[in-house]
């Protein structure tokens, strides 16, 4: 535990990988997996007297990712030249921009513990991204994929107004939950599109230091919450033994949770910015902003709100549906179909649970939702039991199995409930016994055993039904 005398201050810079077909500044395709260096062309690889082109729609999705965040965007912006020598970098520069960037004066409202707080966003700018190294231990060689090199990437930076992990953590699934409404970026933390460098200080006075360490490139929650752990207490330790800290660049070492000094905080001047010769000034039409402002989404907040109104279901519920775009559409779907707060109930308890034992995209379910409906319907109409539709919706959701087949493959063998409850009566003399010696109740026993039988697929009724008719008969 740290002392509660120390204030901590984090700020985020997150690369969001924004959702186009093709690069920033060539027509080269945006792909994930693809053979290395296949997605490449003349201007993404650096060839001398190739010339840049701007893609439109990845400026187009930077504006609305601007208006999403409430952020003012510049009517005139600029490209610059960041330059620095990495072998992931053809050209020895990077397209981004410096002094004027496209949007500045943003916000992100969090909530932890149910107080809201507002992180104060600095800027937004378009860049380009870099080729992606990769080293062979087995080879001792390390090679280079340039597929990557030139995809359009919208940074995001945060004043340092963040004060604790949680926080964090909130203004990150905030981020995220608003860029996917937007539909800007999938977010996909696996594939790369949504990376954030980390600044993190501690201090003693509550003012910001001077002191700061930035880890690099991290592009998973989990990891950025234990980093944010192990450097806050390793500030603080410092700070307690007299130590003068610095401003450093660290990484993140997963196995050992802590992190590594990589080189000392580089500044601006290092990488000698200078305005980009080859693009002309990026203008961005008042027409061009108010159309994206019509068109942008309904917001999480407000359709929370609406489907509680809408179809009754609870906040809590609301709240957790709506997070997801794609899932709140799908629930949506399903609601005007059949009872909502059976259909949340579902949703909550059931979808949610598999996706994530399963590793699934919110997308899995889209695929099923009108067998979703249906099996929903089944279970609530007593066709099938808790355990059958559970085990149907994950065979559904996770092999891709449809419902069709799967009723078919249990009513074939399960019509016959005369011949289950004899077999059952046969397998289970000491019940019959009992219940022939006055405890009447054993005969729940057996009607469980006919259910298991019949795969769920019986109606309970009806099975207590036939066991009562065999054994008056016996
Ligand atoms: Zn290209």
């Amino acid at each position: 535990m740290h002392n509660t005398r120390y204030t901590i201050h984090i700020g985020f810079e997150t690369h969001l990988q924004l959702k186009t077909d093709s690069k920033m500044f060539c027509h080269c395709k945006v792909t994930f997996l693809e053979r290395p260096n296949s997605m490449t062309c003349p201007v993404c690889l650096g060839m001398p007297g190739s010339l840049p082109a701007l893609n439109r729609k990845a400026v187009e999705l930077g504006v609305k990712a601007a208006l999403l965040l409430g952020a003012r965007i510049n009517l005139r912006s600029k490209f610059d030249r960041k330059n620095y020598f990495y072998p992931d970098l053809p050209k020895n520069y990077q397209i981004t921009q410096y002094d004027i960037p496209l949007a500045t004066e943003g916000i992100v409202e969090i909530k932890t513990n149910d107080v809201v707080k507002k992180v104060f966003i600095q800027r937004i700018h378009l860049e380009e991204d870099a080729g992606k190294l990769m080293h062979s231990e087995t080879q001792n060689k390390s090679f280079v994929d340039l597929n990557r090199a030139g995809v359009p990437l919208a940074e995001i930076v945060t004043a340092p107004d963040i004060s604790s992990a949680d926080e964090a953590m909130e203004y990150l699934k905030r981020l995220k939950v608003l860029m996917r409404y937007g539909d800007v970026s999938n977010c996909d933390m696996e594939k790369g599109e949504f990376r954030c460098d980390v600044n993190v200080s501690v201090s003693k006075d509550g003012k910001l230091p001077e002191h700061k360490s930035e880890i690099k490139n991290m592009n998973s929650f989990r990891f950025i919450k234990q980093a944010l752990a192990y450097e806050i207490s390793r500030q603080i330790k410092a700070i307690e033994s007299g130590e003068v800290l610095t401003k450093k660049t660290f990484g993140f070492d997963v196995e050992k949770g802590a992190t590594f000094e990589m080189r000392s905080k580089e500044e601006a001047m290092d990488y000698r910015y200078f305005p980009e010769p080859d693009l002309s000034p990026l203008i961005v039409e008042t027409e061009v902003i108010d159309k994206i402002r019509q068109n942008l989404p309904e917001l999480p907040d407000s359709r929370a709100l609406r489907f509680v109104s809408e179809y009754g279901i609870s906040k809590y519920q609301s709240e957790i549906i709506a997070d997801d775009v794609v899932l709140s559409e799908d629930f949506e779907y399903c609601a005007k179909r059949y009872n909502p707060i059976n259909i949340a109930n579902w949703v909550i308890n059931d979808v949610l649970r598999l996706l994530e034992e399963f590793k699934l995209d919110t997308s899995s379910f889209s695929k099923i939702r009108d067998k979703f409906v249906e099996l929903v319907r089944m279970f609530n109409d007593k066709k099938l039991t808790n355990t059958v539709a559970k085990e149907f919706l994950q065979k559904m959701l996770v092999n891709g199995e449809t419902l069709d087949s799967l009723l078919k493959s249990v009513s074939s063998e399960s019509i016959d409930l005369d011949k289950i409850a004899n077999e059952v009566i046969n397998e289970n003399p000491k019940a019959i016994a009992d219940y022939k010696g006055g405890k009447t109740s054993s005969i729940k026993f057996l009607t469980g055993q006919v259910m298991k039988k019949a795969k769920g697929m019986a109606d309970p009724n009806k099975a207590n039904e036939i066991l009562e008719k065999i054994l008056k008969g016996l």
